[in-house]
């Protein structure tokens, strides 16, 4: 279900629809999106249609999600460019799954392994081939809060406010944020593992935190003539919208700056995906999460949106919210 190859378009959306949960099921939920085979389309109800440049149904394993739509920017990383994957949605639609963001070590070879860990082993298969050029690697994981007024004692250990710096030679740096260098793919996925297992303790002290926060996994490939290609891949703080009744004073304003940050990348995304904006103002500077994705968002990169869905009718408010941002990406 895919269009065929083109290099050159920047921007590539991916959706991604998730089998119904136990607890959809259990509570009885219907099946609210239909998919055509063959066709990268997804149905709303009985007549909305969506298209994509990849529509991956229920049945889709992550093996052909990587296949098809995450290893074409890999060899583009290896020729100079920069790449990012991105995973959109609301909170429980599948984006950490997506991703890789729950990998353990006693997971891998299992079928359920997500984005990351796939990219570290084609990463490392690649470089074998290169036996011309030297290559090194080195990675980083970084986890955005937003703002977590609800849980002050956290936000002081892990403040929410990070200091971006542009280095000239460098790009975007964050100031005193770990880059490890890494010499294989198992010591890749172990900085991978590593960061999971902190991320998924910060979440059950903080109550679901992960829904308010971008995690951000970044390989930077160094080539020996000095090329410096980075992948940045992202699972985005959920897209849900804030409920008026729920959500009143510092905690409405804690929603409001998250999608601050998505609405910016949709806008960033969606200038960089229109031709006929070729060329003008690409508003990065209106929130930290495309200024550190800067780099590799536009110009010299190639960025793909896994937008993610829940198949149930209990959320199809969310899920129209979620395909609308994504055709407008395109
Ligand atoms: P999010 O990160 O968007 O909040 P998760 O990735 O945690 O959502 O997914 C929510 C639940 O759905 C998890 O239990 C996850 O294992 C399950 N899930 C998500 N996507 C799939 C899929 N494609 N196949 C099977 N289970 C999935
Ligand atoms: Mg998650």
């Amino acid at each position: 279900m895919t269009k065929e190859d083109d290099k050159s378009i920047p921007v590539r959306v991916a959706l991604r629809c998730r089998p119904l949960v136990t607890k959809e099921i259990n509570e009885g939920c219907q099946t609210c999106l239909t998919f055509v085979p063959g066709d990268p389309q997804v149905i709303v109800g009985i007549e909305k249609a969506f298209t994509y440049d990849y529509v991956f149904d229920p049945t889709t394993e992550q093996e052909e999600v990587f296949n098809s739509a995450v290893s074409p920017l890999l060899c583009g990383l290896f020729k100079g460019y920069h790449a990012t994957v991105l995973a959109y949605g609301q909170t429980g639609s599948g984006k950490t799954f997506s991703m890789g963001g729950t990998y353990t070590s006693a997971q891998e070879n299992e079928p359920t392994v997500g984005v990351i860990p796939r990219v570290v082993r084609m990463i490392f298969q690649e470089r074998e081939k290169h036996t011309d050029c030297e290559f090194s690697l080195a990675v980083s994981y970084l986890e955005v809060y937003i703002l977590d007024l609800l849980c002050p004692s956290v936000s002081k250990d892990k403040p929410s406010t990070i200091n971006i710096r542009e280095d000239p030679k460098e790009g975007i740096k964050i100031v005193g944020l770990t880059e490890r260098e890494v010499f294989s793919a198992n010591e890749m996925v172990g900085c991978l593992e590593l960061g999971n297992s902190a991320r998924t303790v910060g979440s059950t002290a903080m109550n679901a935190a992960s829904s308010r926060s971008h995690a951000i996994f970044t390989i930077t490939l160094e080539q020996s003539d000095n090329v410096v290609s980075k992948l940045h891949l992202v699972d985005l703080a959920g897209s849900e919208r804030q409920k008026k009744t729920k959500a009143e004073g510092d905690r409405l304003k804690e929603g409001i700056s998250i999608n601050r940050g998505l609405l910016s990348l949709g806008n960033v995304i969606s200038a960089l995906g229109d031709e006929s904006k070729k060329g003008t103002f690409v508003p990065y500077r209106d929130s930290k999460l495309t200024r550190l994705l800067q780099d590799s968002l536009g110009g010299n990169s190639h960025t793909l949106m896994i937008a993610c869905v829940s198949p149930a009718d209990s959320n199809i408010e969310e899920t129209i919210n979620t395909l609308r941002y994504a055709d407008r990406a395109r």
